[in-house]
């Protein structure tokens, strides 16, 4: 019997905000490297997330949202999704029923230019329509030439995921291994601690604060008691926000504290000891020595 051939290859998933781009990055991955809320903009970085299968190797590129830069965060985010449009084997294009149901191509063509590069539309959320609802939002569209595949799925339930891993298996090429298969992505603890303290700060809070909030883990210690021990700084820009991030006596600094302590805790398997503090920076978002600290602008 032939032995089958080793495919690999590097598959950017992109999308408007909120349409559960990291929620199919996470549930591809069965482990949580992408922070998750309900508020667009969620994701700020290119994430990867290496997907090992029996014979082959499927790196994904969480990114985020397709949206119009103001700040120099924001043109930052939007360079993340440009690269990792740079060379992918397959481009995801995930669109949400109830949101924006069909694709924009626009962007896509634009940066993908003159390449013949697959690309599956992939319409999320079909949870929230009854079955017979579904085909007919992909008949209406009328771009549905221009992709390789269009999957319907779940990405929060994981219906049809499996469904697309094989279909995307189809469309690599042979090649190599390209990451280790004990290193489910190129983020260090570090990244990922800041990320979950992140979440809970989007989650807990409404309005323009989520957006003026970046999280920088100052220092990350082990305890010979087993434990790990982080001093993180919750950076705002303005004394106005500092005070609704801390809350009325402490308590929402506190609840963001308590609920980033569990997730960083179910991460590292290990008792977590937290400290969190608030500090303003002004308008951080556009100075780039802040920006670079916090891991923007680093060519990939
Ligand atoms: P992203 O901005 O595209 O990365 O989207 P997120 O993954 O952060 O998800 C945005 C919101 O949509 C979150 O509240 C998710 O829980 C929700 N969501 C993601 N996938 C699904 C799905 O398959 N079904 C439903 N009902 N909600 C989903
Ligand atoms: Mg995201």
């Amino acid at each position: 019997m032939d032995t089958p051939v080793f495919r690999s290859g590097f598959i950017t998933i992109i999308g408007a905000p909120n349409v559960g781009k990291s929620t199919l990055l996470n549930t591809i991955m069965h482990t949580k490297l992408a922070i998750v809320s309900p508020k667009p903009q969620t994701t700020r970085h290119r994430i990867l997330g290496v997907k090992n299968l029996p014979h082959a190797q499927l790196v994904f590129l969480d990114t985020p949202g397709i949206h119009q830069p103001r700040t120099q965060l924001n043109r930052y985010m939007m360079q993340a999704v440009v690269e990792a449009l740079a060379s992918p084997e397959v481009v995801l294009y995930m669109t949400a029923v109830g949101q924006t149901p069909y694709p924009d191509l626009g962007f896509l063509q634009r940066h993908l230019g003159r390449r013949d590069v697959p690309v599956f539309w992939v319409l999320n959320k079909i949870d929230l329509l009854p079955p017979h609802e579904v085909l007919p939002i992909i008949a209406a569209c009328d771009e549905k030439g221009f992709f390789a595949e269009v999957l319907p799925l779940s990405a929060h339930r994981g219906d049809n995921v499996p469904a697309l891993l094989d279909s995307v298996v189809r469309y690599l090429p042979a090649g190599p291994q390209y990451f280790p298969e004990d290193m489910p992505t190129d983020r260090d603890e570090r990244f990922l601690i800041a990320e979950l303290i992140r979440e809970q700060a989007f989650l807990l809070t409404n309005e323009e604060v989520p957006y003026a909030i970046a999280v920088e883990v100052e220092s990350l210690h082990e305890r010979s008691d087993g434990g790990v021990e982080i001093d993180a700084s919750l950076i705002v820009e303005k004394e106005s926000q500092k005070g609704i991030v801390i809350g009325r006596q402490g308590r929402l600094i506190k609840a963001i504290g308590t609920q980033a302590r569990h997730a960083i805790g179910h991460m590292l398997h290990c008792p977590v000891h937290l400290r969190l503090l608030v500090r303003v920076k002004k308008r951080w978002k556009e100075r780039e020595a802040i920006l670079r600290d916090l891991g923007f602008g680093e060519l990939s």
